[in-house]
């Protein structure tokens, strides 16, 4: 099963994702964890990707594109996987389809987690994650149990350079210029469903394992 997550920055996906990865056996790919690490790993995309990162821009399409194919190649991604952060671009959807088609291994649906833009700001102003990848929290709405640790592994938890106000309003704004449009896209191929992503987690998280079954029957 093939499937990419649609939505803006702070809108759940990749929590959501961590957590559909156990459900149903298939990687969770995010482009922005597969960039951070080449960032911490000092490699040499790492080092071209920093700087559009840590200003909330895009990084280039041929960085973003290579980094993913290669990514899917693994075998961990032979039953599938759900993209989540990609594509971003109508340049990444159209290589990703043209990648696919020639594997004759086609997307089974797109999710797009639909979310007031007006309550991303405080949502990701308030985010820390674990540096492990043992999950995120919020300073106000979920706090980890002792201040700013995460409840996992104990590690100090951090803000994201890219999750403070002024960069959060540059990457929305990306969203919406450049991504937005791979809704309309993705609905005139007839893939598009839509998830309401307010609200109670517990119903949200209900409703998409309910999605990605469907998607997959
Ligand atoms: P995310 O963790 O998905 O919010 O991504 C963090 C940052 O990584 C984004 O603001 C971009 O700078 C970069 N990024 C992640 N995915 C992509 C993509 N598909 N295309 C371009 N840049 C990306």
């Amino acid at each position: 099963m093939r499937v990419i997550f649609l939505g803006p920055p702070g809108s759940g996906k990749g929590t959501q994702a961590k957590h559909m990865e156990k459900v149903f056996k298939i990687p969770q790919l995010s482009t922005g964890d597969l960039l951070r690490a080449a960032v911490k790993a000092e490699s040499d995309l790492g080092q071209e990707a920093k700087g559009h990162m840590e200003a909330g821009r895009l990084v280039p399409d041929g960085l973003v594109i290579s980094l993913i194919l290669e990514r899917m190649k693994e075998s961990d991604c032979a039953n599938g996987f759900m993209l989540d952060g990609f594509p971003r671009t109508t340049i990444q959807a159209e290589t990703l389809e043209k990648a696919l088609e020639k594997n004759q291994s086609p997307i089974d649906g797109v999710i797009e987690f639909l979310i007031d833009h007006e309550k991303l700001v405080e949502r990701l102003v308030g985010r820390r994650i674990c540096p492990k990848g043992h999950g995120e929290w919020h300073i106000k709405f979920h706090p980890p149990l002792k201040s700013n640790l995460c409840d996992t592994c104990g590690e100090k938890l951090e803000h994201r350079a890219d999750d403070h106000e002024d960069r959060i309003v540059t990457r929305l704004k990306a969203y919406r210029d450049d991504t937005e449009p791979l809704c309309q896209f993705y609905r005139d191929k007839g893939l598009l469903n839509t998830l309401k992503a307010e609200g109670n987690i517990a119903e949200i998280t209900a409703e998409l394992e309910a999605l990605i079954s469907r998607l997959g029957a």
